[in-house]
């Protein structure tokens, strides 16, 4: 049987005039990673906020473990962890007593808050930083702690608002293979980002978001087959002129035609042969073809067929 953790029904959330979540609902079962996949303002981090009850919502159900969930919700809230979008830790404190201040909430046996916090930082690896300050960590390593102290206390539900924003690779590959780990270890995990590639690569089930609405889920093998676009076919050129773009244009499987600094991007309709039907021209016209390369779909095909907009800033 499936367990339903989140459970959120037609959420609204205003700022004035501006409807920031517009009628939104999600539905995460235990042991997904969700990914929330959005453009800057699209409404990821104020469906969060209104989630975990950090907000008030204008309308809408949230529950969570089969519980409804409100600000007084301690023994919802006990079972989450939060790594929120902007980072959240003392200045004051050293890295280990801001792992050990969070983790303290909610862990009161001193020996297992021990074990606890010692494992947060095995896990994030900040063991040489245990005695600094958060202001002398780098960019990547305050992201780490932020993490550390959001899950130290071992959560059911395990929530991340962009946390590889500003954060060099190494870092963010160690972020997302922690992730995967926690998962595995048995948290449900609801990963929000930007960026498509990590969506793609972390996220069992995506729900793809614009202006506070819910575009399409599913997962990304489902939600690339929803789309039109089936490959994308790249070709260096050094001179192509309109008239070869046209013809380009006229096959019938070709969907859009760009030309752009000597390179030919071809987006095709799902089938076989687009390759070879785009070569067919290039060779009948006598035009000279360079580096060629084939891409499947990605989630930005999905979002620019879904919306019309590019989902990248
Ligand atoms: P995302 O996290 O996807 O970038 P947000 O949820 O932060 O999007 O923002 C959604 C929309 O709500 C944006 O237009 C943003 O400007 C607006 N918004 C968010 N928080 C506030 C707030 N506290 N007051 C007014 N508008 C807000
Ligand atoms: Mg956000």
């Amino acid at each position: 049987m499936v367990n339903t953790i989140v459970s959120i029904e037609n959420l609204v959330k205003r700022y004035k005039d501006l409807i920031a979540v517009d009628n939104f609902s999600l539905h995460v079962n235990e042991g997904e990673v969700l990914g929330l996949l959005g453009p800057n303002g699209s409404g990821k981090t104020t469906t969060i906020n209104c989630l975990l009850a950090l907000v008030t919502k204008d309308n809408g159900d949230i529950n969570v473990f089969g519980k409804k969930m409100s600000q007084n919700a301690y023994d919802i809230k006990r079972d989450i962890g939060v790594v929120l979008q902007n980072v959240a830790v003392f200045e004051e404190l050293t890295v280990y007593e801001n792992i050990d201040y969070f983790c303290g909430l909610y862990i009161k046996d001193n020996a297992t808050r021990k074990r606890y916090v010692q494992e947060a930082i095995d896990f994030v690896q900040l063991n040489d930083q245990v005695k600094m300050v958060p202001k002398k960590l780098s960019g990547g390593l305050l992201r780490r702690l932020n993490i550390a102290c959001g899950i130290a206390h071992k959560p059911k539900l395990i929530i991340l608002d962009e946390p590889t924003v500003a954060v060099d690779p190494q870092s963010r590959e160690y972020i997302l293979d922690g992730i995967k780990k926690l998962n595995e270890q048995g948290a449900t995990i609801i990963y929000t980002s930007h960026y498509m590639e990590e969506i793609e690569q972390l996220c069992s089930r995506i729900v793809i978001m614009d202006a506070g609405k819910k575009i399409a889920e599913g997962t990304k093998q489902e939600l690339k087959r929803m789309i039109k676009t089936g490959e994308t076919v790249k070709i260096e050129i050094l001179n192509l002129d309109e008239e070869h773009l046209n013809g380009l244009r006229r096959i019938e499987t070709v969907t859009s035609v760009k030309y752009r600094d000597e390179l030919l991007e071809i987006k095709c309709e799902q089938g076989t042969n687009n390759l070879m039907l785009v070569m067919r021209y290039l060779d009948e016209h006598n035009i000279p073809a360079g580096r060629i390369l084939s891409e499947l779909p990605t989630l930005n095909d999905v979002f620019l067929e879904m919306t019309g907009k590019e989902l990248r800033d």
